[in-house]
């Protein structure tokens, strides 16, 4: 029973009432992402022989209260979780992107690096002018990282780079 122990009131049962409804709908809600999930990583295990995520600071972009609460609900640990999962029983290959791996701020035409601050959602390449979309240019860059790092990827395959930064 919901009762305020300094008051020692007992919750009304109307409050009751309420609080249960407010719990079913988190647990709706719960329940709506890990399906969502459950389903991307299904998709994307079955779609693609290589992929690689990056290996983001989740905690320390938590801590950014700006974005930290949009992440949490995104449910990004999870999302890598589950991949790893799938990993072993679709047997496809996931590479984890060092963290420190400039894939946002790199042009992925002629390798300048430039800041690219979280609201900028294009790039703009100050030295040769390319204009691409900032994740569509990150995951070209990633691409090239298990490249220049020596992974093999299967020729049958197709290969995957999401980006999440
Ligand atoms: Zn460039």
């Amino acid at each position: 029973m919901l009762t305020n122990r300094r008051s020692g009131i007992s919750a009304s049962k109307n409050a009751v009432k309420y609080y249960q409804k407010l719990r079913k709908k988190h647990k709706k809600i719960t329940n709506i992402r890990e399906d969502f999930l459950q389903k991307t990583t299904t998709l994307l295990a079955k779609t693609y022989q290589h992929i690689l995520v990056e290996d983001l600071n989740i905690k320390g972009m938590m801590a950014n209260h700006k974005i930290g609460s949009a992440l949490s609900s995104l449910g990004l640990y999870r999302f890598r979780e589950l991949l790893s999962y799938k990993q072993e029983s679709c047997g496809f290959l996931l590479t984890i992107v060092d963290r420190w791996f400039p894939s946002s701020k790199t042009c992925s035409v002629c390798g300048n690096i430039q800041d690219m601050p979280l609201k900028e959602r294009v790039y703009h390449c100050q030295n040769c002018g390319q204009v691409m979309d900032r994740d569509l240019n990150a995951s070209k860059n990633l691409e090239g990282w298990t490249n220049a790092d020596g992974l093999s990827v299967n020729a049958c395959g197709q290969e995957g780079a999401v980006s999440l930064g």
